[in-house]
């Protein structure tokens, strides 16, 4: 076999060219500037699937707006907990975000994150009785102090004009409002990053299929390559590998027969969104507006009218549409399904068909909506909406994680779960919420997983890239406030310190 690989060994392997890849490499060329680094993505550039600007909704997810993170108890009340979780990782982002713009090893943070305030709006008296709740819950937090509550009509207009007009004014509705919520172009931002490794010796290589992965003798791991265009094989040997293949994990995961992989399936959620194609609507608009995900629906099918920026333009999103597809990546197989059921996962797997009926059921009804029932779903948030003003298009992959549960058989979760051999020379990542947003929080959680040694030894440069590190802000206010103005400025965003 021939090294299509410009080098036969790396002491790390990133498999994959996303959003996770990419910061788990800018975190590594940070901590271990001499580790010889190689990357690789089978498409022909990095963040072209769910990191791609239009396969997600761009929410740098702070829990300011999203409801699934704080939900209604049975007695009504809400907890704090979740939320204050989030935002605490979101902090960690954006501090690691502009310890790198304030280096200058990426560049303008207006290309990858702008604000657009966070809201929350809900329809009838219960979906008020709870937003209330949750206001009162999150506000007296540090994290969320800036949030403002209103069921005035005209106070909702004065936030986001299309929500309100032409909506029936006998209709009770309550909105709350973080204005310093972000919107986050992960595609460019994954690019950056991996500008920044290429840059510094990392060896970048896209259009390589990761096909295998294998134990060494050495304790390392042997991948085989492949270069679908040239039809060109190849291997290269590594002592540590991120599987951070997205919906592709798990079949390397798999592959690697670590026996911290068994028992886990994926159950695949596809999506579609409405773009708009009225520039002057869009213009109109300048929020992410969440709203409740109805019922049966899964926690990240919660729709939302979202002003986007991505390449600099501004847009207006709805969505998502969730639907069913067999496929692991959008750019994957309709195998991809069939083809992760193994011995150890089928168990789980049944359970969870069984147990999820509502959920499948769900998925197919939202796949055979047609257009016209999208716009009507549409209209719940923005009431004047046109179907001709907007175009669907395909949005990215989630394979949301199946794991053993010892009481049900299998369970589905909505999260991220970070997947580590246990002697530290492989580590992975399933599932996809909250996502991107918190990439940064979630890779260091896997360099403590797969590096407990040297994690030790990191822990002044992690400090100085980001003040806030191994600190709860909420209970900090002064630090908390002090970090928000800072990396408002870096990134140069709009900062709610500024004026408390
Ligand atoms: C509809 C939708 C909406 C979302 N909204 C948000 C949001 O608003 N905010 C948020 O923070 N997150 C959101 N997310 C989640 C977020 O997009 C993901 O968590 C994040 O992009 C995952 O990054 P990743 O690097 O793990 O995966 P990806 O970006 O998918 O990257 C994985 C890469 O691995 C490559 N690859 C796969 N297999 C192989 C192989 N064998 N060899 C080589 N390369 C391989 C793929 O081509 C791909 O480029 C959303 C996701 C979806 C689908």
């Amino acid at each position: 076999m021939t090294f299509i690989s410009k080098t036969p060994h790396a002491d790390v392997v990133l498999i994959g060219g996303g959003i996770m890849s990419a910061t788990l490499g800018a975190f590594i060329k940070q901590l271990e500037p001499d580790w010889s680094i190689s990357l690789f993505e089978r498409l022909d550039q990095p963040g072209l699937e769910s990191s791609d600007p239009w396969n997600n909704a761009g929410t740098g997810h702070a829990a300011l707006c999203e409801l699934n993170y704080s939900p209604a108890a049975k007695d009504g009340s809400v907890s704090p907990a979740k939320a204050l979780v989030i935002n605490e990782q979101f902090q960690l982002s954006r501090q690691f975000w502009s310890h790198l713009v304030d280096n200058n090893l990426i560049g303008s943070p207006k290309g990858f994150i702008n604000t657009v305030p966070h809201m929350s709006f809900v329809i009838g008296e219960d979906h008020t009785r709870f937003l209330k709740t949750r206001y009162e819950a999150l506000k007296p937090h540090t994290l969320f102090r800036s949030m403002e509550y209103s069921e005035d009509p005209a106070q909702i207009a004065k936030w986001a004009p299309l929500i309100v007009k032409g909506r029936d004014p006998k209709q009770r509705i309550a909105a709350t409002r973080a204005a310093e919520g972000t919107d986050v172009d992960f595609g460019a931002l994954t690019r950056e990053l991996t500008t920044y490794m290429g840059n510094n010796g990392v060896e970048i290589n896209y259009g390589h299929d990761v096909t295998g992965i294998t134990r060494a003798s050495d304790g390392g791991w042997d991948l085989t390559l492949k270069h679908p265009r040239s039809g060109e094989h190849g291997k290269i040997h590594a002592k540590f590998v991120f599987v951070g293949a997205g919906g592709g994990a798990l079949h390397l995961l798999q592959a690697s027969g670590i026996p911290e992989s068994k028992g886990y399936g994926g159950f695949p959620v596809s999506g579609q969104f409405f773009r708009c194609t009225d520039e002057t609507i869009a213009a109109q608009h300048s929020a992410k507006v969440y709203g409740q995900a109805s019922v049966g629906a899964p926690p990240m099918s919660v729709p939302h009218l979202d002003t986007r920026y991505v390449n600099g333009k501004r847009s207006l999103l709805f969505g998502p549409y969730a639907g069913f597809s067999t496929n692991f990546l959008k750019n994957g197989s309709y195998l991809d399904l069939p083809l992760s059921i193994r011995p150890g996962n089928i168990i789980p797997m049944l359970a969870v068909a069984k147990d999820n009926m509502d959920l499948t059921a769900y998925l197919v009804k939202e796949v055979v909506k047609k257009h016209d029932q999208k716009v009507e779903a549409l209209r719940e948030y923005y009431p004047e909406a046109k179907g001709g003003d907007w175009e669907l298009i395909t949005a990215g992959q989630r394979v949301q994680i199946i794991k053993k549960d010892p009481q049900k058989g299998g369970i589905l979760q909505f999260g991220t779960e970070v997947i580590a051999g246990r002697d530290g020379s492989i580590g992975a990542l399933l599932g996809a919420s909250p996502g991107a947003s918190t990439a940064v929080p979630i890779m260091i959680e896997l360099l403590q997983k797969t590096f407990p040694r040297n994690f030790k030894g990191w822990q002044s440069k992690l400090k100085d890239m980001m003040p806030g590190y191994g600190v709860k802000l909420d209970e900090n206010p002064d630090l908390a406030a002090e970090l928000e103005r800072a990396t408002a400025k870096s990134l140069q965003l709009e900062s709610v310190s500024a004026s408390h």
